[in-house]
């Protein structure tokens, strides 16, 4: 019998650790989202969707495969 692998499919997608530039908060955000993402704190604006790829408006700390 074979074993089945489970089938986790690459994502062309990326979440993005980002820093707001109003009040510092990090925070993890997706960056193909399809709504505005705002900050959890202060809600500024941190990422408008476009095309595909959302509008980082954010300074961008880190790129993460997943959450974390
Ligand atoms: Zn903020």
């Amino acid at each position: 019998m074979k074993k089945e692998r489970e089938l986790i499919p690459k994502p062309r997608s990326r979440f993005l650790r980002v820093k707001c530039p109003d009040c510092s908060n990090e925070q993890v955000i997706f960056s193909h989202a399809k709504t505005v993402v705002n900050c959890l704190v202060c809600s500024r604006v941190l990422l408008k969707p476009g095309g595909g790829k959302g509008k980082v408006e954010a300074e961008i700390v880190r790129q993460l495969n997943s959450w974390g």
